[in-house]
């Protein structure tokens, strides 16, 4: 096959028909089936063929994984080793990853229906960059040496937590998981990583990827299955820490079942409902609308961070709106395995329901203003077009997270009015904000509940350098940055008496 720069969609097809699937549990440094034997389909949402059927963890294996996690790290054989030891394996770890990525990304791909021009650019080496960069850093962080009396020495030091259970959405399933086991193992943590039902074969296939480089056995345990697996971890009394990134409801549900078992600490990144706000000194429409386009049609709008209600100011809207449909027409749904596809399949049917459900809704509450119907049906596959709606902010669809591509518009008269509304939303992930005053960009920023913030752009900023998470029913705790390391340590002072 071509290089990925170059491979045809032709390419790719030809790579899907010889492409071996992985559909195995991996615990204790191993592929198993699952102990009842019990499978799930595996469906691709590009053309509703079954890919694989994949082990289905229940209990028994994950009490399994669980159990090999903690021998793993009561033994010391990863968390005992130095940082830069763990951080040579880390990066080989990551170098696989890379070397796989073709593979990686084709696998993604027909799993969750991503346009392949965006995994082999963002997924796959994005997961591969947060390995790097958690490995890079695991040596680099230090403790303190506290200013406590002077017959005394008080040492701040990390420890790992223990064992560790990522729970991951479907939406970036590789990238989203790589978010949490990168710090976690680099800390030195045992991780059980339970990806989504839609979307487990990239994490199923890196964990021979992880245990080649040198992890040891026990360390990286990958268990597919559904919100009962899930659970099972959540509940489970010898888990330390649930990270979990998903929806806000079962959010809940995790903390109520830390609540119930061992207060594990739990961390949630969940979801959004982000204003992007566009203010009649926007420094450039054109930008500014090709943006917005993006920030809710890019990856089908399934996107925590979806820029999902857009206020624009009324002086400058319908202008703004010209610009807005003509960059709305670039994003018809292809086959995601073109590289010239921008928008892809949604993950699967039950989500492709629930968009057009909401459509439906919006339907008769407000005014559609482009798309709204499903397409390319006769490919077996789950494509719904780019749609724009003209609503209220109080509408259902301009409050409720659809997670699919569709872009709530309302205008506003006022700033004051614009981060009324803008704030007016249990979510509180990200917010945007469009002016050419320097003054207005830092005001409005500071009075967006977000925990990100973009001034004239959206999205930006894919190195890990930036926390990122949600105030308010977004979530706790922050991905990415050194402070993900927090997450997945805990703080022990130490005070040595001098004679
Ligand atoms: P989901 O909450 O349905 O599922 C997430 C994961 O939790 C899956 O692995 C699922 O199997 C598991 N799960 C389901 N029920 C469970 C239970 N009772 N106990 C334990 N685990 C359970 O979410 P989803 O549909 O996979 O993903 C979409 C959601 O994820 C959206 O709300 C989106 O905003 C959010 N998300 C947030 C971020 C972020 O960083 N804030 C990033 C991506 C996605």
């Amino acid at each position: 096959m071509e290089t990925t720069q170059k491979a045809s969609l032709n390419d790719w097809l030809a790579r899907r028909e010889t492409l071996a699937i992985e559909p195995r549990l991996f615990i204790d440094g191993a592929y198993r089936e699952a102990a009842s034997g019990e499978t799930f389909d595996c469906i691709s949402p590009i053309d509703g063929r079954v890919l694989a059927r994949v082990a289905h963890a229940a209990a028994a294996d994950v009490d399994a994984a669980i159990a090999a996690a903690r021998h793993a790290f009561d033994a010391g054989v990863w968390a005992g080793l130095n940082p830069r030891q763990r951080k040579a394996i880390l990066l080989r770890f990551a170098a696989a990853v890379r070397a796989h990525q073709d593979e990686l990304a084709l696998l993604e791909t027909l799993d969750a229906g991503k346009p392949i021009a965006d995994t082999t650019t963002v997924d796959i080496p994005g997961a591969a960059y947060c390995l790097e960069w958690f490995a890079e850093a695991i040596d680099k962080t230090g403790g303190e040496v506290a200013p406590v009396d002077h017959h005394l020495v008080g040492l701040v030091t990390r420890e790992p937590i223990g064992v560790v259970a990522a729970i991951v959405p479907w939406n970036f399933p590789l990238l989203m998981a790589a978010w949490k086991f990168a710090p976690a193992l680099a800390a030195g943590n045992s991780v059980v990583l339970k990806p989504s039902e839609k979307s487990p074969l990239t994490a199923i296939r890196i964990a021979q990827l992880a245990f080649e480089a040198g992890i040891p056995a026990g360390v990286f345990n990958v268990v597919p299955g559904d919100g009962e697996t899930g659970k099972r971890l959540a509940l489970h009394g010898d888990v330390d820490c649930v990270a979990f990134t998903g929806s806000t409801a079962v959010g809940k549900q995790i903390m109520q079942y830390a609540a119930q078992s061992n207060l594990k600490r739990v961390w949630l990144e969940l979801g959004g409902k982000s204003p992007n706000i566009v203010l009649p000194d926007c420094p450039d429409l054109d930008r500014a609308a090709r943006t917005a386009a993006a920030a809710i049609f890019y990856n089908m709008g399934e996107m925590c961070t979806a820029g999902s209600r857009l206020l624009v100011h009324s002086e400058i809207y319908e202008r703004f709106m010209e610009k807005l449909l003509d960059a709305t027409r670039s994003w018809q749904p292809g086959n995601p395995l073109d590289p010239a596809t921008a928008m892809g399949a949604i993950v699967d049917r039950t989500q492709m329901e629930r968009v057009l459900a909401l459509i439906e809704a919006g339907r008769t509450e407000t005014t559609l203003l482009a798309g709204g119907s499903r397409v390319r049906e006769e490919t077996g596959g789950f494509y719904i077009e780019p749609t724009l709606f003209s609503t209220a902010p109080d509408a259902r669809i301009a409050r409720e997270e659809i997670f699919g591509p569709v872009l709530s518009v309302m205008t506003f008269d006022t700033i004051d009015e614009a981060i009324r509304i803008a704030n007016d939303s249990d979510y509180g992930l990200a917010a945007a904000v469009w002016t050419a005053d320097l003054t207005t960009a830092h005001e409005v920023s500071r009075r967006l509940r977000a925990g990100t913030v973009w001034v004239n752009c959206y999205d930006e900023g894919g190195d890990m350098n930036f926390p990122f998470g949600g105030y308010r029913q977004s979530g706790n705790g922050r991905d990415k940055s050194l402070h993900a390391l927090e997450k997945y340590t805990e703080l022990k002072s130490t005070l040595l008496r001098l004679r």
